[in-house]
C-alpha cells in the first residue's frame, strides 16, 4: 500500500472511529470498520525482506542488532500477529488496515501492538540506510524542513530531543501535515499514521533492543550515529513527495 492510500484508509477510520466514540461508549468496531473491509487484501502478514544485508549499518548497528532485532522481534511480531488475527474481527485485513481498526481500542490492545510494531519496524528498515547511501533532503523535503526548523541542523537536533526523551520504549518520527513537517514521539507501538492527515517520513527506533547489543545504555550515541551515517533521506523525500501530492 502507498502513503497516499494509508493516509486515506487512516483518515477515514480516524474519523469513523471518532464518531462512534462520541455515539458510544466502546468506540471500538465489532467488525472491521468500512474503510478496512475495503482495504482487506486476504494475504497474510509476512516479514518483508531487509533492505539491505544484516551487516550493511555496522559497525554503528551491528550484525548482531540486527540478527535480533530483524530475526527475532520483527519476526517475533508477525508471529504472534499471525496467531492473534484468525477468529479476530479483522482476519484477512491488510496491516494497515488492522492498524488503523485496532487504534485507540483497548479490547483489541495485543493485536494492535503486534500489528503496529510489524509496520513500524518495516519503515525503520526504510529509513536507514548503509552510510553513505541514504542522499540527502529533496529540494522540497529541504524547503519544508527549513520552514519548520531554520535549518538541518536543527532538525536533527529536535529529532535527537524526541529520541532521547521517549521515556522507556517508543519511536522518533519525522512527519508531515498538510506539507508542514514536525517531529514526534510515540510511546510504545504506537504510529503516527492513525492520526488523522498525518503522513511519516522517517522513523528512529528508541525500544533498548534496538541498540542494547551496540551501544548498551547509550541512547544518545545511537540516535547521533544513526542522524549523522544512516538516516536514508531519499526514502523520507519519496515520503514527502506523496504526502503533498
Ligand atoms: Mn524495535
Amino acid at each position: 500500500m502507498n502513503q497516499a492510500n494509508l493516509t486515506r484508509l487512516c483518515t477515514v477510520s480516524r474519523r469513523t472511529f471518532m464518531a462512534a466514540a462520541a455515539g458510544a461508549a466502546a468506540g471500538c468496531a465489532t467488525v472491521p470498520k468500512a474503510a478496512c473491509r475495503a482495504a482487506a487484501s486476504g494475504a497474510p502478514i509476512t516479514l518483508p525482506p531487509l533492505p539491505y544485508g544484516q551487516d550493511a549499518l555496522a559497525p554503528l548497528i551491528s550484525a548482531q542488532t540486527l540478527s535480533f532485532h530483524y530475526g527475532k522481534h520483527h519476526q517475533g511480531y508477525v508471529n504472534t500477529l499471525n496467531k492473534l488475527l484468525p477468529g479476530s474481527p479483522f482476519a484477512g485485513q491488510s496491516l494497515e488496515a488492522v492498524v488503523c481498526a485496532t487504534a485507540g481500542c483497548a479490547d483489541h490492545a495485543a493485536l494492535f501492538n503486534n500489528a503496529a510494531q510489524v509496520w513500524n519496524h518495516t519503515f525503520y528498515w526504510k529509513s536507514l540506510a548503509p552510510a553513505g547511501s541514504g542522499g540527502a533532503p529533496s529540494a522540497a523535503l529541504a524547503a519544508a524542513i527549513h520552514a519548520a526548523f531554520g535549518s538541518m541542523e536543527a532538525c536533527n537536533k529536535a529529532l535527537a530531543e524526541a529520541a532521547l526523551t521517549q521515556f522507556g520504549s517508543g519511536w522518533a518520527w519525522l512527519v508531515a501535515k498538510k506539507g508542514a513537517v514536525s517531529v514526534v514521539k510515540t510511546p510504545n507501538a504506537e504510529t503516527p499514521f492513525t492520526q488523522k492527515g498525518v503522513t511519516p517520513l522517517l522513523t528512529i527506533d528508541v525500544w533498548e533492543h534496538a541498540y542494547y547489543l551496540d551501544w548498551q545504555n547509550r541512547r544518545a550515541d545511537y540516535v547521533k550515529a544513526v542522524l549523522d551515517k544512516l538516516v536514508n533521506w531519499s526514502f523520507a523525500s519519496a515520503n514527502y513527495a506523496v504526502a503533498k501530492a
